[in-house]
């Protein structure tokens, strides 16, 4: 059907058979007639089909130069669509979105290379673009991980770095069964209601990094030890107990107990 087109391990080309999936991230998506959409990663436009059918246009970005005539034969008709050649992580966003998308809300929508899942992600969210919305699949455990809530087992430093920028949860999971070829684990689908302002204030961005970063370092550690050991500075151990107490914190509490509100006033006093 695709000619001799050869899939590309390096790309992480595993392309949706199942057709339902696209139909169904598509519907969950949240994406309006009125809004523009970036896919990253189109393949052969199975799922770019269903989102030139719902937004008023999408522009596709995909690495492999071979597709591109390819995808190019699948979309012939569709007039709201446009390919780009490129590689996702080199392209200027802010451009695109202000040359392309004049007068809509944007949403990127798409089933996303596994190679490079957290640094699409973080980098779309880090990028304050003012997208409305980012609707991805990955890998299962990934989906778990970046929707971990608080106190569970998954959430860490990526988790409170994404509640930062946005409210995630998983809208559902792909069988294995449903990609050609069949990847070794299955995946799922997550919805990002991107924040048009970060969920809490600091006084430094940087220093709120800083301070996650720091608290999961060294997970079995409690969070007063951990602090100590990247912000001593001066401080001892009870300083830092202190600090934490003011915050409402035991100093034995576990990182993983924080929600990015507590992490934003131990960034705020440290
Ligand atoms: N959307 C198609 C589907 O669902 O069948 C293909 C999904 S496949 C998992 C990932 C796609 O992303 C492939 O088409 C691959 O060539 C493309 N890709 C990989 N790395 C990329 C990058 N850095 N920038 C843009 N596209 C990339």
């Amino acid at each position: 059907m695709n000619g001799d087109f050869k899939k590309k391990k390096r790309y992480g080309q595993n392309f949706l058979t199942n057709p339902a999936i696209p139909n169904r991230i598509a519907a969950e998506s949240g994406i309006t007639a009125e809004d523009g959409v970036i896919e990253i990663g189109p393949g052969f436009g199975i799922l770019t089909k269903e989102l030139c059918s719902i937004a008023k246009k999408v522009v596709c970005i995909e690495i492999d130069s071979e597709l591109i005539g390819i995808l190019s034969k699948k979309l012939e008709g569709i007039n709201n669509v446009k390919v780009i050649n490129a590689d996702v992580l080199k392209t200027d966003i802010a451009s695109l979105i202000k040359d392309e998308f004049e007068g809509m809300d944007v949403c990127v929508c798409a089933n996303i290379p596994y190679y490079i899942t957290s640094d699409i992600v973080m980098s779309l969210l880090e990028g304050r673009y003012g997208l409305k919305s980012v609707t991805v699949m990955v890998q299962k455990e990934v989906a778990d991980r970046f929707t971990s809530k608080p106190g569970t087992e998954g959430y860490g430093a990526v988790t409170a770095a994404i509640n930062y920028y946005a409210s995630a949860k998983k809208l559902f999971t792909v069988k294995a069964g449903s990609f050609d070829p069949k990847p070794k684990v299955d995946s799922a689908v997550i919805h990002f209601d991107v924040y048009k302002q970060p969920r809490v204030k600091v006084n430094d961005e940087q220093t709120l990094f800083k301070v996650i970063k720091a608290a999961f370092s060294q997970r079995r550690k409690t969070l007063a030890n951990s602090l100590y050991s990247a912000f001593s500075n001066g401080r001892s151990k009870e300083d830092i107990a202190s600090l934490l107490g003011q915050c409402g914190l035991s100093p034995s509490v576990r990182p993983e107990e924080l929600d990015i509100e507590q992490f934003a006033m131990i960034a705020d006093r440290i």
